[in-house]
Parts: structure tokens; C-alpha cells; sequence
């Protein structure tokens, strides 16, 4: 390994990479608990016990990627596809603001449907609307000039996960039309305009070593994204990784902590993947180090077709139920909903003006 994680100062023994990896893989409760702890304290010292919210609408599960691990792909056949008009998006932002939410998060499978042309005309109509609210978007690669437009259309964040920041692991999960390096550029890219930008990766996909995990922190260090997105693999049925086990709900739970220490000021969210393994899974994330939910906006009617694994959960609630809902959940835990728009803590906008 090229250099050390030396940032990790808030508990002694992490310092370097064997004490992280130590940590990515010990399987002791004890070990666990007090490396939650220590995120616990980190994350308070810079959002106390809020937690933001962020309403989601998946506005089109088509897409024309092939990620082995994805429900989405293209080549699975056995999904009915949708798209929301940009009425029915707009009618889903309504709902949420009227319900509170400040953050709207717009994503889908990456569909030529949406040139960047319709891309803008959504964001200049929800900015319109909502001309306070931050809108994130999360529709995968586009070139520089796309992430321009949106940004000038209002978008102020964008959502995409790094995946695996190993080559060799990448590759194992992506076809050869995919590549790492464009994933890493199009982020690099994205702050450079002046995005609020996450990156992310699952737990526990096919082929993943620890020392994999060790290099999405190293990545995610060099980044210094303002969120990241970590939740566990999860199986899904027409894809070519169905019959790999999904990834462990500890083993997530260790890597939300450690990306907490790391980037102390890191906007995470506690994945509906996570409550997918676990009854209590988004709970334990933000018992972990998170401090975002991300609860459903979009129509009932097409919840259970936004498919990237199997069992995903809430896909039958209305929004004001999912809204509600998180809220009951995570005042049992001690935390305390912020409906605002949550930006990273000490981020001031800059970039292209929009
Ligand atoms: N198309 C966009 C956004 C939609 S996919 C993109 O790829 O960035 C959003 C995220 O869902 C992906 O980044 C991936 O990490 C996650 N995902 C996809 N399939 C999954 C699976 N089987 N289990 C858990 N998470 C999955
Ligand atoms: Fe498409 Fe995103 Fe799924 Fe890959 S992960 S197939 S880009 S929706």
C-alpha cells in the first residue's frame, strides 16, 4: 500500500491501514460497539442528534447500463419499465414539500429517454417552483457540459456512487463499457463545477476483499465528497450476481463508522438497503455515524418497479406514510428530525452561478 490513513485520529488504534483493516474485518461486538461510539461523537460535534431528510423520487428505471449487480440493467427483461412525466414529477415534489422536505433527489437508471435537454427542463420547472429547496441529482455519467447545463438549471447536488475504487473490482462488476476511470472522472468533474457531491459504494458485492474496502476509504479521502452513499449488497433475481449472498449488515454498520471518522463532516445516509437486511438496519446506521434518510416520494404505483435488488422495502407506503414513519423510527432511537436542507457543515455555494 502506497501510504497510510492517518486522518483516523479519534480512536488510538486507527491510525494505519492493518488497525482500519483490523477494523473493516473483526467480527468482536465489543470492538464494533466502541468504534461506533467514536462515531457516534465525531458526527454530534458537527450535527448533534439531527438527522436531515431528503425526499426521494425515482423518476425512470430504464436505463442502458449493464451493471451485473443491478435489477435496472438493461438486459433484465423481467422488469416493467416506467418513466414519470414531468407533471408527475413535479406533482411528487409537491407532495414533499408539503410534507417539510427541503431536499428533492431526483435519480434513475441512466435512460436516453432523458437528453440533457429534458434534464434541464425539470430543473428549471422545480426550481421554479421550489426556488429555495436543494435539488440532487443522481442519474449516472454524463459529460462535463451536461453537469454544467444542470447546474445552471438548478441542480446543486449530485449523487454517484464510486462503486468499487479498485480497477480489478470494478471490473468484476461491470461490463467492459464501464470503467472506473470515468466514474472517478465524471466525480472529480462534478466538484470542480461546484456540485455538492457523494460517492458510495456497496458492502458486500461479489469478489470484494477488504483490502477493497480499505481502498474506497483511501478514494473517498482523496475525494472528500460532502455525502456518501454505503449500504450492503443485496441480491437481485434477474441479474447475473442472483446467486451471491448479500453483504453483511456489521460489516456495512464497521464501514459507515469508519467513512464517519474519516470525513467527520460527510453527509451519510442510513440506505433503505440497509433496512432491507434488517428490520432495525436503518436505525443501526445512524447508531453507526449516519445522519440522512431518504424516504419516498414517488407514486405508489411504481415503487416496487424501482427493483435494484430484491425485497426492497417501503415500496407499498404513500410518502406522507414513509415520512412519518422514518420520523417515529429514529425519535426511538434519540435522534431528532431536520427538515431543512441540510447542506455539508461548513459548505458555502460556489462554481457556476445558477
Ligand atoms: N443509475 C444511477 C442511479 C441509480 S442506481 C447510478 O448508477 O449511479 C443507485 C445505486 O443503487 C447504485 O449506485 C448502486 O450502488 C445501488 N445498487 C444497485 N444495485 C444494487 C444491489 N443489487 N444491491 C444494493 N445496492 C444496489
Ligand atoms: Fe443502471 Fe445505475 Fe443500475 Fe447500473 S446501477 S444498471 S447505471 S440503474
Amino acid at each position: 500500500m502506497p501510504e497510510t490513513i492517518t486522518e483516523i485520529r479519534e480512536i488510538p488504534a486507527i491510525k494505519t491501514d492493518s488497525e482500519i483493516l483490523h477494523f473493516i474485518t473483526t467480527e468482536d461486538p465489543h470492538e464494533a460497539e466502541g468504534l461506533f461510539a467514536a462515531a457516534r461523537k465525531v458526527r454530534s460535534e458537527h450535527y448533534r442528534n439531527e438527522v436531515y431528510f431528503r425526499g426521494l423520487v425515482e423518476f425512470t428505471n430504464y436505463c442502458k447500463n449493464d451493471c451485473y449487480y443491478c435489477g435496472l440493467r438493461r438486459s433484465n427483461a423481467g422488469v416493467g419499465r416506467y418513466r414519470l412525466s414531468l407533471d408527475e414529477i413535479l406533482r411528487s415534489c409537491q407532495i414533499g414539500d408539503t410534507l417539510g422536505f427541503k431536499t428533492f433527489v431526483l435519480q434513475g437508471g441512466e435512460d436516453p429517454y432523458f437528453p440533457d435537454d429534458r434534464v434541464v427542463e425539470i430543473l428549471r420547472a422545480i426550481r421554479g417552483a421550489y426556488p429555495d429547496h436543494a435539488i440532487t441529482l443522481s442519474i449516472g455519467e454524463r459529460p462535463r457540459e451536461s453537469y454544467e447545463a444542470f447546474f445552471k438549471a438548478g441542480a446543486n447536488r449530485y449523487l454517484l456512487r464510486h462503486e468499487s475504487a479498485c480497477e480489478e473490482h470494478y471490473a468484476m462488476m461491470h461490463p467492459a463499457s464501464m470503467s472506473l476511470a470515468a466514474r472517478k472522472g465524471c466525480l472529480y468533474t462534478l466538484n470542480s463545477i461546484g456540485y455538492q457531491v457523494g460517492a458510495g459504494f456497496m458492502v458486500g458485492t461479489p469478489f470484494q476483499k477488504p483490502e477493497h474496502l480499505l481502498e474506497d476509504l483511501r478514494f473517498l479521502r482523496d475525494l472528500q465528497p460532502h455525502m456518501i452513499g454505503i449500504g450492503p449488497f443485496i441480491p437481485q433475481a434477474d441479474t447475473p450476481f442472483r446467486n451471491y449472498p448479500a453483504g453483511a449488515l456489521e460489516q456495512t454498520l464497521r464501514m459507515v463508522a469508519l467513512a464517519r471518522l474519516l470525513l467527520p463532516k460527510a453527509l451519510i445516509p442510513a440506505t433503505t438497503a440497509l433496512g432491507t437486511i434488517s428490520p432495525v438496519g436503518r436505525e443501526r446506521g445512524l447508531m453507526a455515524g449516519a445522519n440522512v434518510v431518504m424516504p419516498n416520494l414517488s407514486p405508489k404505483e411504481v415503487r416496487k418497479l424501482y427493483a435494484l435488488y430484491d425485497n426492497k422495502i417501503c415500496t407499498g407506503d404513500e410518502a406522507a406514510e414513509c415520512r412519518y414513519c422514518m420520523e417515529g423510527r429514529i425519535r426511538n432511537f434519540g435522534f431528532v428530525p431536520n427538515m431543512g436542507r441540510g447542506d455539508a457543515a461548513g459548505w458555502t455555494a460556489s462554481g457556476l452561478s445558477s
